[in-house]
């Protein structure tokens, strides 16, 4: 199996099909997976990081962007199997670590499938010690660390600056949620998030505070490569007048998947 380079070192797993594991390679002390996938998935896991040519002990720690089920599932076995420690934002800790409650998510959509995936995730209870707990601001290894609340209490985006790349789990999205079939740049999913106008207000703040970034590496969807800042700064700009209709902008004005290969 080939590994896929995203950018300069970065790598996202092939043969994961539930949400995207990244692997960064910096070198010595700066090799970190983000995020883990869906439980059911470790052995693509597994598979997909000895394609970048690196075993999970070679590993300097695991990066969860969210403590959802489909982005942290596999992160207690890394730990446990792999002794890798687990970095996660203090308030995603705390739910990680049995201390909080995680508020239910409740899908006022009222879609069929996405009650079904709400009410699967309320039924996960995805667990794991936590070895450090992170702040908005702080660095780990050559990435930056960005809260952006909404998703859940400790959704973080993780800035690699060396090659302008923003991480962003599910606080921003390169597909459609929930089969992501269409792939595009797309808001935060409502029935999918804690508090949907904190999540967009945190992307705002993120925006405005202006960390560059290029390129996209999302929980869901392909990389989107070259000029993802400014598409992501035109949806929010499209939601705030209203003048979207769905999560994601038409597809003749929305951002590209330029540079992804397809699956
Ligand atoms: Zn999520």
């Amino acid at each position: 199996m080939r590994s896929r380079r995203v950018v300069g070192p970065l790598h996202r797993l092939r043969g994961l099909v539930v949400s995207n594991v990244f692997v960064l390679d910096g070198g010595r002390g700066d090799r970190w997976l983000i995020d883990t996938g869906h439980a059911l998935e470790r052995p693509m896991l597994l598979a997909g990081l000895r394609a970048t040519g690196l075993f999970p002990r070679d590993l300097d720690g695991v990066l969860l962007t969210h403590r959802h089920s489909d982005h942290a599932g596999n992160a207690e076995y890394l730990r446990r199997v792999h002794g890798l420690r687990i970095f996660a934002h203090r308030a995603d800790a705390a739910v990680l670590e049995g201390m909080a409650p995680p508020p239910p998510l409740v899908a006022q959509s009222g879609a069929r499938l996405e009650r079904m995936f709400a009410a699967i995730e309320n039924r996960t209870r995805t667990r794991v010690p936590v070895d450090r707990a992170l702040d908005d601001g702080d660095a780990v290894g050559s990435l930056e660390v960005f809260h952006a609340p909404g998703h859940t209490e400790g959704s973080v985006l993780y800035r690699h600056a060396g090659t302008s790349s923003l991480l962003s789990g599910d606080a921003l999205l390169a597909a459609v949620p929930p089969l992501t079939l269409l792939q595009r740049m797309t808001l935060p999913h409502a029935d999918y998030s804690v508090d949907y106008a904190q999540a967009l207000a945190s992307l705002r703040r993120l925006h405005a505070a202006s960390p560059r970034y290029e390129n996209l590496l999302a929980g869901h969807g392909r990389p989107i490569l070259g000029g993802a800042q400014r598409a992501a700064e035109r949806l929010l700009e499209a939601h705030a007048t209203g003048s979207l209709t769905s999560q994601t902008l038409p597809a003749e004005t929305g951002p590209s998947h330029r540079g992804a290969r397809t699956p």
